[in-house]
């Protein structure tokens, strides 16, 4: 498929990515990597640091990624990583009661394999029916890895000796059966056809960078393929997101950090905003980016954009913000009624309620 045929790039909205895993097997470092190749690849500025998550845009995924990617197969904008791992977040943040991830990567340790939280997380990733990859991560780890900075797996496994590469296909056949045993057909990535029936598995290094364009280009390919119908909404319409963390901000009060995971939201929108008790309704007084690194000095942490579009992460700075809590909808009144916004938010949260009493 080429972005030649039917589909606007602008009116298709960045798939949401989520990473989950047992503790240290690598889940940050992956993010942390993901985000450095980005910062590298693209210069100053091109990925884009969100609240509470990270944009990676597809033009940098494709130079990442190399040869893998040909950016006119894709008609996504690129992906959005969340940039708290784990299962706590994934669970409580949901969209429309289901989750607010559209994709996710599990990360398992090469060498140790499935654990507890590996489980757990196939467990939540089941019920949600979220599509993932796995990241068999820590390739660099196999005992005589010959590591070659950030190339594509193909490359970097037939550079290993024979003995290195047998201790991994191993390792990485270990991986398979256990995913085996939980009822998911998995293969490696590049012998996966159908990646809605099987899981790909990739290997990785989130230490040398290695497999990091595999993983870039799996995640593509799979948003692309078996979520694109999803991805196409209005885009301009009034926004509808999910509470990340209420939070007191100098200057500003009350503040909520928001992924927004659909339509646009603005300054000066009225919004309906989840509380403890009454849906709040109140007006947008600011819409908050962090501004880049370099441009900290005595200035404020953030700076004021007009209008973000889905997905992203945003802090909203809005009078009435005190009751907020994490996990609850938010939504973009704009010409709608506003009644009815209120009842959806209403419905929003008791299902988040039962949810929450049934785990
Ligand atoms: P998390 O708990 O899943 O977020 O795991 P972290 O990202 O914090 O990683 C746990 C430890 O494993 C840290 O000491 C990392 O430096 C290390 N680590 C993570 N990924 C790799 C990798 O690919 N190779 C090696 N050698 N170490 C890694």
């Amino acid at each position: 498929m080429s972005n030649t045929d039917t589909h606007d790039p602008t009116s298709l909205r960045t798939p949401i990515v989520a990473v989950l895993g047992h503790v240290d097997h690598g889940k940050t470092s992956l993010l942390d990597k993901i985000r450095g190749s980005a910062v590298i690849e693209g210069e100053a500025g091109a990925i884009t640091q969100h609240i509470g998550a990270t944009a990676v845009p597809l033009d940098i995924i494709s130079s990442i990624a190399g040869d893998l990617v040909d950016p006119d197969d894709f008609d996504l904008p690129g992906l959005l990583f969340i940039d708290t791992p784990g299962h706590h977040s994934f669970t409580t943040l949901r969209s429309r009661g289901g989750a607010l991830a559209d994709i996710a990567i599990l990360v398992v340790d090469v060498n140790d394999g499935f654990q507890p939280q590996t489980l757990e997380a196939l467990d939540i990733l089941k019920r949600s029916q979220t599509p993932f990859i796995v990241a068999a991560n820590k390739i660099d780890t196999v005992p005589g890895w010959d590591p070659n900075e950030d190339a594509p797996i193909n490359d970097t496994y037939e550079s290993q000796s024979d003995r290195v590469r047998q201790r991994l296909d191993e390792s990485l056949y270990e991986i398979i059966g256990n995913l085996s045993d939980e009822g998911f057909s998995a293969d490696l990535y590049w012998r996966v056809q159908n990646f809605q029936r099987n899981v790909g598995v990739v290997p990785v290094s989130a230490m040398t960078g290695e497999g990091v364009p595999d993983l870039l280009t799996v995640m593509m390919g799979l948003s692309q393929r078996y979520m694109k119908e999803e991805m196409e909404i209005d885009v301009s319409g009034p926004g509808v997101g999910t509470v990340l963390e209420v939070k007191e901000e100098k200057g500003f009060g009350k503040t909520v950090d928001i992924v927004l995971y659909d339509g646009t939201i603005k300054e000066d929108d009225t919004i309906v905003v989840g509380g403890q008790n009454d849906p709040i309704v109140t007006e947008v007084r600011a819409l908050l980016q962090p501004r880049p690194l370099a441009e900290i000095r005595t200035e404020s942490r953030f700076e004021n954009v007009d209008e973000v579009g889905a997905a992203a992460g945003i802090k909203v700075a809005a009078p009435e913000l005190g009751d907020a809590m994490a996990g609850a909808p938010v939504r973009v009144v704009r010409d709608r009624d506003l009644d009815e916004v209120i009842e959806e938010v209403q419905a929003e949260l008791a299902s988040i309620a039962v949810d929450t009493a049934e785990e």
